[in-house]
């Protein structure tokens, strides 16, 4: 569904990534790990052409992904991503905001989306919280209102950027909650995480990311457990 092949990225003179080749199959959970600087938060974000990459495909079951192409908004309702930071449209209601992808974007009927949205909400457990502003909302509300607003697109797949590392540490078990429900609906996901324990219980695979290339890549139980790679054993030793 995501294939990388031979994916070079640089940033001026610095090569960030230096060959990615992989691929996350339809309802795979693959957890990208790694250290600060490897180049995690960079191939995710170009996977839906957040930053454009110099040579390599990157296929959205098949479709190439081109930062510059009209192709790419496309590709973004696709590929939902959620980041670090939340990101909430900061003068729209929890509602407003997981309802703004679907009707303003894909054009779809409001009262339908409305009904949809507030299901989603519902799910990640903010029934409650609906007609609140992101202001009003903890660091763990608003990730789990931007895991609901991704949910809304009806994506093939969500990319997440470490979604748990803002968050005080009371917040992060329910944010994984939410996580943990969706592998198990097989919701296709890319998770950059240091979360290495919540890896080994959802990841049905894992990436190792070493200075820009994937140096281990395997079965979760295989890559966690009983790493290969010295480079990996040296990491999950330092992390663990
Ligand atoms: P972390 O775990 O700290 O989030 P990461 O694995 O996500 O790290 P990236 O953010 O992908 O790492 O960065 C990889 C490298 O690319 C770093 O050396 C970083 O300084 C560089 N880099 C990232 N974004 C840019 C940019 N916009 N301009 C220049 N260099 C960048
Ligand atoms: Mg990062």
């Amino acid at each position: 569904m995501i294939r990388f092949e031979n994916v070079h990225k640089s940033f001026g003179k610095h090569e960030v990534l230096k060959g990615i080749t992989a691929e996350v199959d339809k309802g795979q959970v693959v957890c990208l790990i790694g250290a600060s600087g490897s180049g995690k938060s960079t191939l995710l974000r170009c996977v839906n052409g957040l930053e454009d990459y110099q040579s390599g495909n990157i296929l959205i079951d098949g479709e190439r992904v081109d930062a510059h192409a009209a192709s790419i908004h496309n590709i973004r309702t696709r590929v939902a991503m959620v980041f670090q930071r939340f990101n909430l449209f900061p003068h729209m209601t929890a509602l407003q905001n997981v309802m703004e992808g679907p009707v303003q974007v894909l054009g779809e009927d409001k009262a339908e989306v409305r009904a949809r949205a507030e299901e989603h909400l519902r799910r990640v457990g903010l029934a409650d919280k609906m007609n609140f502003y992101p202001s009003a909302l903890s660091g763990g509300q608003q990730q789990r209102v931007a895991i609901a607003r991704a949910l809304a697109m009806r994506p093939e797949a969500i990319l997440l950027d470490e979604p748990t590392s803002a968050l005080d540490p009371e917040m992060v078990g329910e944010v994984l909650s939410v996580l943990r429900d969706l592998a198990e609906e097989h919701m296709t996901m890319l998770i950059v995480t240091h979360e290495i324990q919540f890896a080994r219980e959802v990841a049905s695979n894992v990436f190792f990311l070493d200075k820009g290339l994937i140096a281990e890549h395997g079965a979760a139980k295989d890559v966690l457990v009983r790493p290969q790679n010295a480079r990996t054993q040296e990491f999950l030793r330092r992390v663990t």
